[in-house]
């Protein structure tokens, strides 16, 4: 009986995620590859690389085409939407960030009103930059940074935040909910005046090929990739088989389920329930057409992972 799989038996839940035959679209939209054409043209006027990347996927998921044609600057790696993240295992994450070649890392939440973290970047860089070997501007303090990354890590919101903390001033970067809003435009916004600095804006670029299906479901699930591109049906597979890995079972409350459940149908299906998402089917049946009331699974999924993308599920670490 399928609910006894589901009940209280977290020592048989699944250990490795079964993606069968299934493949990520790869989506490299034309205005990925003008994006990333004139960020190497601006290339020379900048001081500093800021690449912003979502701190649940501290190791994948970023473009390896970033470092191929931008990696000529000072670089500084910012793991951004910490709030979301499970940062226990930070030391451990920096060591092998490090051992990677990656040795400048900010964690930062832009949403917060007041983010400390936010507050160090423009001193870090300054450092970066001026401790850098092509630094030889001894009287012209006003320096150009480059802010890259994936699609929805936030670039525009850390721009704002850094705006907000140093210039006082609002939003200057449109920040959006579904990945690639920022298009091919450079935007060029002041967000500091002593020093000057200036960040360009860049619209997020994903990286032509994904490496693997794993990655893909990592990116979906972070919503750096439309989700069509992956699958709402497996991306909330995926996030059920994440959150039970990492014993995070606030879901069990939240949807009033009898217990942690590895199986994605029984818990779309008590989703459907707790919100009244149901949809009316016809069936067939000897005595003519009746109409009945079905759980909207793909209504459930989408609540699902949305809950988690608001951090309502938990904080997790995915890599
Ligand atoms: P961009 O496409 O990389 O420029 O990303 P945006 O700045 O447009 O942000 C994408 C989404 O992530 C928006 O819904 C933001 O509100 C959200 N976001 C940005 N930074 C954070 C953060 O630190 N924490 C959380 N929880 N959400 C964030």
């Amino acid at each position: 009986m399928r609910i006894h799989q589901c009940l209280f038996n977290a020592a048989s839940f699944r250990r490795v995620f079964d993606f069968g035959e299934r493949e990520v679209a790869n989506w490299f939209p034309g205005h990925m590859a003008k994006g990333l054409k004139q960020m190497r043209e601006y290339l020379r006027k900048v001081d500093c690389i800021i690449e912003v990347h979502d701190a649940r996927i501290p190791f994948s998921g970023r473009n390896p085409l970033f470092q191929e044609n931008l990696d000529v600057r000072p670089n500084l790696l910012i793991l951004n939407k910490m709030d979301l993240a499970d940062t226990t295992k930070k030391q451990s994450i920096l060591k092998r960030l490090e051992r990677e070649g990656v040795k400048n890392v900010l964690f930062t939440d832009c949403l917060k009103q007041r983010d400390e973290n936010v507050k160090n970047v423009v001193p870090y860089v300054t450092k970066l930059i001026e401790s850098g070997p092509r630094y030889h501007r001894e009287d012209d303090r006003s320096y150009c940074l480059m802010v890259i990354g994936v699609p929805n890590v936030g670039k525009s919101s850390l721009i704002n935040a850094i705006r907000r903390t140093y210039l006082k001033k609002g939003k200057a970067s449109k920040v959006g909910g579904e990945p690639g809003i920022t298009k091919a435009i450079l935007t060029k916004i002041q967000v500091c005046d002593r020093p000057v600095i200036h960040l360009l804006d860049t619209p997020g670029v994903l990286p032509p090929k994904i490496e693997s299906i794993e990655t893909g479901m990592k990116l979906g699930l972070c919503g750096t990739i439309l989700d069509h591109l992956v699958g709402e049906d497996i991306i909330a597979d995926y996030l059920l088989f994440s959150l039970n890995r990492q014993d995070r079972f606030g879901y069990v409350e939240k949807y009033d389920l009898e217990g942690p459940c590895d199986d994605i149908q029984h818990v779309l299906k008590c989703i459907a329930v707790k919100l009244g998402k149901t949809k009316r089917m016809t069936a067939i049946t000897g005595v003519g057409n009746i109409t009945v009331k079905v759980p909207d699974y793909a209504a459930a999924a989408y609540d699902f992972i949305r809950a988690f993308r608001k951090g309502e599920l938990g904080k997790v670490l995915l890599d």
